[in-house]
């Protein structure tokens, strides 16, 4: 063969081959978890197939009869759901974070301190940006993380530029309680109804009905305080939103529908953010 027909063939080959690899979707990749490939590959799939990552971030804190690690279960459960429809791969998540010292008396609980997981997270998603990734979703189990992880990707967005986005499921779409349980749509407690729920959605063995009865829905928990007031440590590991409402509901099949929907939403957002960053980033050009 010539050589002009072997570089034809193989300008052809790129023609066929270019295309059709950054047309891949995740679904059709190996693995969408970001640590089973080997650099090499990695470098192939990032940015080319996909330039979205999902890191879920939590602690380990006492949630009355929800097992300890909820604020882990949780996000990383979420990601699991979402990752397809995102389009994302998933890093190993931050599992221990800043856990407040109300609760992090309690056997179990473990917390980094605030500023230690700022620049924890910060490094993390850093890495993150440099391999290529430019849409971050973090999907946020803990309340607590909430400020540092939010200085870290404010931080690294000035200083980079890739977009970010983080998501706190009790914060969001509040009628969801109310379409699955019929419950007041609101902001939900602590190791409550919903936290519960979203738990159960995994796995309903990581709640505990057992203790749950045998202490008392009202002993395991309590109503929230007065925003006026603070105690040191907390009055029960379960809060409840307020008086009478919140007690969990064992009911598995409601746990999965209000789980399913609360990905649903989170998925929604992202991928309406990630069509405005492109969009906005495509007026400049
Ligand atoms: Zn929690």
């Amino acid at each position: 063969m010539s050589k002009i027909k072997v570089s034809l063939i193989s300008i052809l080959i790129l023609i066929l081959v270019i295309p059709s690899f950054s047309q891949q979707k995740v679904k059709d990749l190996k693995f969408h978890h970001l640590q089973n490939y080997c650099w090499m590959r990695l470098a192939k799939i990032v940015p080319e197939v996909t330039d979205r990552v999902i890191l879920p971030i939590g602690t380990v804190e006492a949630h009355g009869a929800v097992a300890i690690g909820a604020d882990n279960i949780i996000p990383n459960n979420l990601a699991e759901m979402v990752w397809e429809k995102c389009h994302a791969l998933i890093a190993p998540p931050i599992n221990h974070g800043f856990t407040g010292r109300s609760i992090s008396q309690f056997p179990g609980s473990i917390t980094v301190r605030e500023e230690i997981f700022e620049e924890y997270i910060y490094d993390v998603l850093k890495d993150l940006v440099r391999t290529g990734f430019r849409n971050i979703l973090i999907i946020n189990g803990h309340g607590g993380n909430l400020q540092p992880a939010t200085r870290a990707m404010t931080r690294l967005h000035t200083e980079t530029a890739a977009h970010f986005m983080i998501v706190e499921w009790w914060k969001i779409a509040f009628n969801i309680v109310n379409e699955v349980y019929g419950a007041k749509a609101q902001q939900p407690g602590h190791g409550d109804l919903e936290e519960a729920a979203l738990v159960m959605g995994y796995d309903p063995d990581l709640v505990d009905k057992e203790m749950y009865e045998k202490l008392g829905k009202d002993n395991v928990g309590r109503a929230r305080v007065d925003p006026g007031i603070a105690t040191m440590p907390i009055l029960a590991t379960t809060a409840y939103p307020e008086k009478g409402l919140g007690y969990l509901d064992f009911n598995v099949n409601k746990a999965k529908e209000y789980t399913r929907k609360k990905a649903d939403y989170i998925a929604d957002m992202f991928l309406e953010a990630v069509k405005r960053w492109e969009m906005m980033e495509g007026w400049k050009k």
